[in-house]
């Protein structure tokens, strides 16, 4: 009886196995059939930017298909425009950053740059066209100059020595035993919030991309270094089209255009005074925003 259990409960115990590697693998191919993967259309061209106009045409996103992000979004930034997006923190405005950087493609709509839709060229040409300082960077174990230098290896000394200015690193790097040779990253020097901010900064200053984009890029800097850093940005952003994302709306005052952004729609755009005048929805945001910085000088 023994002899007979014993094979019977070892092939059961094989059966469940089976069993779960193919749900496994039910589910494996499940997550890849809703996630498809970015890529290069058969001989697309690669981009050549020009002007950098960004225009978002009826844009429709979701990361999952019960919950859309973006509802027929639409919206043109001129070339050499610095235009800022803001709106309470989940209207999506990293989402719009990530799709301008094609890391997903859209659920219908277009998005078009210098008048190209953006699905239409090699990835490699648009990354190279784009230079984007998102909201969480990551630094590589490697040291702070190659950090910076990342994006641009053809860069020369004088190149890197001017963005690690404009980007107010000069006083933390000179404090450092190696300079700018000290490795950072997750084996390296552990560096704050606002310093990593500068690294990658400087990063996208250094790849001189005709178009910029800051996502919440100066959020952990003290409002004096995120002045300073802000001109450099402003200055970087006279010969290139900048989309600077914020929360902080003192750092896009004097953008060209404001654009707010509630739930995945545009609900009002404007210049500063312009949106101000509207009394609507910036202008709470402003008095709001106002109120919080009484109160922390308090
Ligand atoms: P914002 O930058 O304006 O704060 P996000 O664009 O980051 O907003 O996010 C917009 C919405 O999308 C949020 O509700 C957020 O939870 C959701 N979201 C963001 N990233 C993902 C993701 N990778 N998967 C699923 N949902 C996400
Ligand atoms: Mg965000």
């Amino acid at each position: 009886m023994l002899q007979l259990f014993m094979p019977l409960n070892f092939l059961g115990f094989v059966y469940r196995e089976i069993r779960r590697a193919l749900t496994d693998l039910e589910n494996m191919l499940g997550l890849l059939k809703r996630a498809p993967v970015i890529a290069d259309e058969p001989d697309a061209p690669p981009l050549q930017l020009q002007q950098a106009r960004v225009e978002f045409r009826d844009v429709a996103f979701a990361y999952q298909a019960e919950r859309p992000i973006l509802n027929g979004l639409s919206f043109t930034i001129e070339p050499g425009q610095r235009v800022a997006i803001v709106g309470s923190s989940g209207a999506g405005k990293s989402t719009l950053a990530r799709l301008l950087y094609r890391f997903y493609d859209l659920q219908s709509g277009q998005i078009l740059l210098d008048g190209v839709d953006i699905r239409t060229v090699t990835l490699d040409s648009l990354r190279r066209n784009i230079a984007i300082v998102p909201q969480d960077t990551v630094l590589f174990n490697q040291s702070i100059r190659a950090n910076i230098a990342y994006g641009r290896p053809d860069a020369t000394d004088a190149d890197i020595d001017a963005v690690i200015d404009a980007a107010h690193l000069r006083d933390f790097i000179s404090q450092l035993p190696q300079g700018d040779a000290t490795l950072v990253g997750e084996r390296g020097l552990k560096v704050s919030g606002g310093e990593k901010q500068r690294i990658a900064i400087a990063r996208a200053l250094l790849k001189r991309s005709p178009l910029l984009i800051f996502d919440e890029a100066t959020s952990a800097l003290d409002s004096h270094s995120e002045q300073a850093v802000m001109a450099a940005i402003r200055a970087a952003s006279r010969e290139h089209t900048a989309l600077v994302i914020a929360h902080r709306l003192s750092t896009v005052v004097d953008c060209d255009r404001i654009l707010v952004l509630e739930q995945g729609q545009l609900v009002e755009s404007g210049s500063h005074a312009e949106l101000l005048a509207q009394q609507g929805r910036y202008a709470a945001l402003w008095a709001l925003q106002q109120h919080e910085e009484d109160v922390t000088l308090d």
